[in-house]
């Protein structure tokens, strides 16, 4: 019998599936995915959590509790760094602990250190290590790798194309034809398990997109481009989600595409509150793009959240429509 791995489909998943689900099918295991989050998955994660975690931690919880009594290995690594010179939040870092002291009678955890700060020198030995969970030989693990970085450089071609990390999860993803709405492109800042997670986000993907909205996000952008924008800040951002926010930020505010901003972020998030501020600041003073900061955590009501992205729309659509009648000044020139 194939041994079985359970993937959360939470925090990074969305950023590295093709990646580990590949990896861990070529070395011959079973590969079991969490549900997509739902109530359920979601209460679970809170009651199995410190009252302090934010909401992104509390679902990861819940999908461990789904994986639990289905896999014999769960793959949760601890996390450091995945950027030179960069960190990503402490949270990813002490994420095995934190679930083994929360959650009794798991399976075995793979929770191999990720940390790429100085170089990537060591992804080698990450590789074997993490693969070494499941079989000894050492030519296995390599192939398997190499198939699975292949199926990886596919999945980013895909993002390079344009379409969402969420879309590359729909089968046939060709013939949805789905995807590309109208020429208005809104950005959506947050991070990748917030805005990508149909039921954190309360379909905020969908929802714009049903508006004709075209959803753009960091992952849409050229990254070394971003880069370049992130290094004119005043300071180099040593987190690597602040690096990709602010710096895609700064290619989109003299995007004419880009017809409005929507920052999704979690309460509860010290990043959140630091990059969405500078976000927040850079979009007012440097653009006139309407920009909108949601806040979600799981007391947050879908109703709330759906009026504010009617308020939203209607703003793009307002700007849209009276735009030529507005001066330098922003002040009306001639009304209808
Ligand atoms: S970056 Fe914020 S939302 Fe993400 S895990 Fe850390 S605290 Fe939670």
């Amino acid at each position: 019998m194939p041994i079985k791995v359970g993937i959360p489909s939470a925090l990074l998943f969305y950023d590295y599936y093709p990646l580990w689900i590949t990896f861990f099918e070529e070395l011959g295991a079973d590969v079991i995915v969490s549900k997509n989050t739902n109530k359920e998955i979601v209460d679970m994660g809170i009651k199995n959590t410190v009252d302090e975690a934010c909401l992104p931690v509390k679902v990861f919880h819940g999908h461990v509790l789904d994986l639990k009594n289905k896999v014999d290995l769960i793959f949760i690594p601890r996390i450091t760094s995945v950027s030179k010179y960069e960190y990503i939040c402490p949270k990813f870092c002490g994420l095995p602990e934190m679930i083994k002291y929360s959650i009794k009678d798991l399976p075995e955890i793979i929770d191999t250190n990720i940390d790429f700060r100085k170089s990537k020198k060591n992804l080698n030995r990450t590789v074997m290590e993490i693969g070494g969970y499941i079989t000894k030989d050492v030519k296995k693990i390599k192939n398997a790798f190499e198939i699975a970085m292949k199926e990886y450089s596919r999945y980013k071609d895909l993002i390079k194309k344009g379409f969402l990390p969420i879309d590359t999860l729909k089968k046939d993803i060709y013939s949805k034809g789905d995807f590309f709405r109208g020429k208005a492109k809104v950005l959506l800042l947050g991070h990748p398990y917030n805005i990508y997670d149909p039921h954190i986000s309360m379909d905020l993907v969908q929802k714009l997109r049903k508006h004709n909205l075209t959803v753009v996000t960091c992952e849409s952008f050229c990254e070394e481009a971003m880069n370049e924008k992130a290094a004119t800040l005043d300071k180099k951002m040593f987190w690597s989600f602040g690096r990709k926010i602010l710096g895609t930020v700064l290619s989109a505010i003299k995007n004419d595409e880009i017809c409005g901003i929507i920052y999704l972020s979690s309460f509860g998030c010290g990043l959140d509150s630091v990059i969405g501020d500078i976000a927040e600041r850079r979009i007012r003073r440097d653009s006139n793009k309407p920009f909108t900061l949601l806040t979600i955590d799981e007391h947050t009501g879908e109703a709330g959240v759906d009026t504010r992205i009617e308020a939203f729309v209607d703003m793009i659509k307002w700007r849209d429509e009276h735009e030529n009648n507005l001066s330098p000044h922003r002040k009306f020139i001639h009304s209808n």
